[in-house]
């Protein structure tokens, strides 16, 4: 099922920002032009999650990415950007990304796709979670489809590869549109870090191979929307980023299987 908000011409749905929670919404400026998607991100939550609308430039279909809160102020945004919302796209069970995805689910009827289903146990721990960081009303929920690697999933005319990034979380994955040249990929990686490996079931070798093997191959000219803090591209953060750049990765080789992947 999906709801269908009043329509307004493709140019005007590319240009608007929309105010939700504390910020405004902004619309993430791609490399590639003309561009088959549009991307629109919402910071919710006090951690301001970048919570992302993707859609289909032609058919105005849309996905809403890791929407954690705010859930009313979010179906107000696609309202306005005259976006028809089909499903709710889940990169991993943490609160401030799943934390409103029972609440939507519940005021729109949509699918809820991902994360993977080793981020179960984060999932059922979402109430408990909101507890302790002020979001007493968040419910955990179960996927209407689980997600593994290599998974793809359509949004109108467009289609999205998923990949399995676990470390951060084990049921971490992201999406990647390719003719877009376009990542979601939570909290795999950030502008200049990447993401924490302290939690339970956390795994750091695990998260530099999934960044090295996983994103890095995809390009060196994807911009990437990350969980939180601004967007950057792949090349950028291979370059600079003190983590995972590929200086860094040089000086400290990460280990990998003697049989794994290159
Ligand atoms: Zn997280
Ligand atoms: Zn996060």
């Amino acid at each position: 099922m999906s709801i269908t908000a009043p329509k307004v011409n493709e140019r005007d749905a590319g240009a608007r920002t929309v105010p939700v929670g504390r910020r405004d919404g902004y619309l993430c400026r791609m490399s590639q032009s003309p561009t088959p998607i549009g991307v629109a991100i919402f910071p919710v939550t006090p951690l301001q999650q970048n919570c992302t609308l993707v859609w289909c430039r032609k058919t105005l279909r849309a996905a809403i990415i890791d929407p954690g809160a705010s859930v009313d102020a979010l179906l107000g945004a696609v309202a306005k950007q005259g976006l028809t919302l089909d499903a709710i796209w889940i990169t991993h069970g943490h609160l401030d990304h799943a934390g409103g995805a029972a609440e939507m689910q519940d005021k729109t009827g949509l699918d809820i796709i991902g994360p993977h289903p080793e981020d179960q146990f984060w999932i059922d721990g979402i109430p408990a979670q909101g507890q302790l960081y002020g979001m007493p009303d968040a419910r955990s929920f179960t996927p209407t489809r689980w997600l593994g690697d290599g998974d793809v999933v359509t949004l109108g005319e467009t289609i999205w590869e998923v990949y399995h990034c676990p470390g951060h979380t084990p049921g971490h994955v992201i999406f990647f549109n390719r003719l877009a040249r376009f990542a979601q990929v939570g909290d795999v990686l950030f502008q200049g870090s990447v993401g924490r490996t302290d939690f339970p079931r956390s795994d750091h070798a695990s998260l530099l191979n999934a960044i090295v093997t996983k994103l890095w191959p995809l390009g060196d000219d994807v911009t990437f929307v990350p969980g939180h803090g601004p967007t950057s591209t792949f090349g950028a953060e291979r370059r600079s980023n003190p983590y995972v750049s590929d200086a860094a990765l040089g000086r400290a080789p990460i280990a990998r299987p003697a049989n794994g992947p290159a």
